[in-house]
């Protein structure tokens, strides 16, 4: 074994290089900080990782953040991979799925997309296919072209703050920083050595996922099926999802998922006489739901699934922890450079916890309505039929989407606190593309010099962008926050006074 303190003071250790922790290495990267980070395994080939296993839907928070930073037009999946899931040979074209809620479908058609929230037809696609394997290298290559150190086969074991540093240890090796974040993943040992509260609620369900060989399977339903036992889903032959309503006993008991035990479980889920001649990458999980009652303790804070877990039903808890990141990074590194108004650091926990909330609480409304049980089923019945009018689709893909998330900042203008829409200009470029450089932006429709003024005041941070947008929204400026929220909107005469104060509230005079 290794003995070494490392000398090195960095401005932040980052605990796991899941795509969390490589995203928000990047996003302090950015703004100058010096990053590390440990993470615990070896690169390896991992099946898990890639299709289908490794798929991950991106909602439409976590695109339009993508194209803040340049990242979207790298990501290649998504335009080789529509429809990721396999559709009967026989019979009509499936319609076109936007999602889905306990495995109730979502049809595209249903959804009037006018009624969403500040959308424009410059906005990028609301949701996307993408993978693990594919987001974790993009994002590292951006960390690693920014300096990022990430230091593979190095666990964090354990870690002491004080009040102005962190030592952070793997095993013999020591190293410093001046802020620690744990986004090592649901069984950080970030949150769980520094005592971070993490409440909630236990499982309904055991989860399987596994590819499997299968005689028999010619009996198995098309699409998510929900059987007295239980539901099983079929993505690609020989690719099946179980949710065995067992209180999540067989994923407690801590007992090898065999092929014997995923035969036994989808013959009595699916009814039908299946044998599972082999398993290959069988995973167990559950529908747990458990969010750290804080996320900063000193100098110590998390990010993903470190500060919130739940079942990945509906897929959320990627961007949930991409919104973390954005939300964090250009926080963070204010408050290392000695540039961020006083408690900036504070609204990441007061913005992002009520977000997560939120999810958690998606997530287990799905899983009350997926219950084999008659009043479950009923349930179900009502919910897919209003599911089925443009009306409840729209808010179903509201929710989905992502595009309903909103920070009460306070403000009169209905735009404040939401992403600011994807503005394109009169030369073809748009807000996403000039907010690559990470500061806010003082965008103004009506060339007004007080607000020039006003923003040079901030240059360090701040941009000044007068543009004329092919679609107003009817909105003359707007002041939008680095990690694209807005901050303060006008649809008259700016009052100065009003953007003054928005300005001094998350930004400060250079
Ligand atoms: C089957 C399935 C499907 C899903 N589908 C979707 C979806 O469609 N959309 C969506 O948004 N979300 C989805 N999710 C959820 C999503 O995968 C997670 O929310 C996301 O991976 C969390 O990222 P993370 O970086 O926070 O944690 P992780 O991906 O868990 O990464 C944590 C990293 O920390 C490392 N680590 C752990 N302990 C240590 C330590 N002590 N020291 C150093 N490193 C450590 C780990 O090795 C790992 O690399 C799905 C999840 C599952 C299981």
């Amino acid at each position: 074994m290794q003995t070494a303190s490392h000398q090195q003071q960095y401005d932040v250790i980052i605990s796991g290089a899941g795509p969390v922790g490589l995203f928000l290495a990047g996003e302090l990267a950015l703004y100058g900080c010096a990053v590390l980070i440990l993470e615990k395994t070896i690169p390896q080939d991992n099946p898990l990782k890639k299709i289908p296993f490794g798929i991950r839907g991106l909602s439409s928070l976590s695109i339009e953040a993508l194209h803040r930073r340049g990242l979207l037009e790298e990501l290649q999946l998504h335009k080789r991979m529509k429809q990721p899931h396999s559709v009967p040979k026989n019979g009509p074209a499936p319609q076109r799925q936007s999602g889905h809620f306990a495995g109730i479908p979502l049809l595209h058609s249903n959804i009037d997309t006018a009624q969403l929230k500040f959308r424009l037809p410059s906005s990028n696609e609301p949701a996307l296919m993408s993978e693990m394997q594919e987001l974790e290298t993009v994002f590292s290559g951006r960390a690693a072209a920014l300096g990022v150190t990430v230091l593979y086969d190095h666990p964090v074991t354990d870690f002491r703050q004080t009040t102005d540093s962190v030592t952070v240890w793997s095993g013999e090796e020591s190293f410093h920083a001046k802020w620690l974040v744990g986004c090592d993943g649901s069984r950080s040992i970030v949150r769980k050595a520094a005592g971070f509260e993490f409440a909630g609620t236990e499982p309904e369900f055991t989860g399987y996922n596994a590819q499997v060989e299968l005689t028999g399977a010619e009996n198995l339903r098309p699409g998510r099926v929900i059987t007295p036992q239980g539901l099983y889903f079929q993505s690609q032959p020989g690719y099946l999802m179980m949710q065995d309503f067992d209180g999540g006993a067989f994923h407690a008991s801590k007992t090898p998922l065999t092929a014997a035990r995923f035969q036994e479980v989808l013959r009595r889920i699916s009814g039908c006489d299946i044998t599972v001649t082999a398993m290959h990458n069988g995973t167990l999980w559950t529908d747990r739901a458990r969010q750290a009652t804080a996320y900063r303790k000193g100098r110590i804070l998390l990010a993903g699934d470190a500060a919130h877990i739940h079942s990945p039903l509906g897929g959320q808890g990627l961007n949930l922890g991409l919104g973390d990141v954005m939300n964090l990074g250009w926080k963070l590194a204010a408050t290392i450079h000695n540039t961020a108004p006083e408690g900036l650091l504070d609204t990441y926990f007061s913005e992002r916890f009520p977000v997560g909330e939120q999810v958690l609480d998606w997530s287990r409304a799905q899983v009350a309505v997926m219950h084999p049980n008659p009043h479950a089923r009923a349930l179900y019945a009502v919910l897919r039929d209003l599911i089925n009018t443009p009306d409840g689709a729209t808010y179903m893909a509201s929710r989905i989407w992502g595009v309903s998330t909103h920070y009460d900042l306070g403000g009169h203008h209905p735009m404040t606190g939401y992403n600011v829409p994807n503005f394109e200009f009169e030369d073809g470029t748009t807000i996403g593309e000039i907010m690559r450089d990470g500061r806010g932006i003082l965008l103004d429709f009506s060339n007004n010099d007080q607000l020039k003024s006003i923003a040079t005041e901030y240059a360090a941070q701040l941009k000044y962008v007068a543009a004329t947008p092919k679609i107003s929204l009817g909105v003359m400026a707007l002041l939008v926050r680095p990690d694209g929220i807005v901050a303060w909107a006008t649809d008259s005469q700016a009052d100065t006074g009003e953007l003054q104060a928005a300005a001094n509230r998350w930004f400060v005079r250079s």
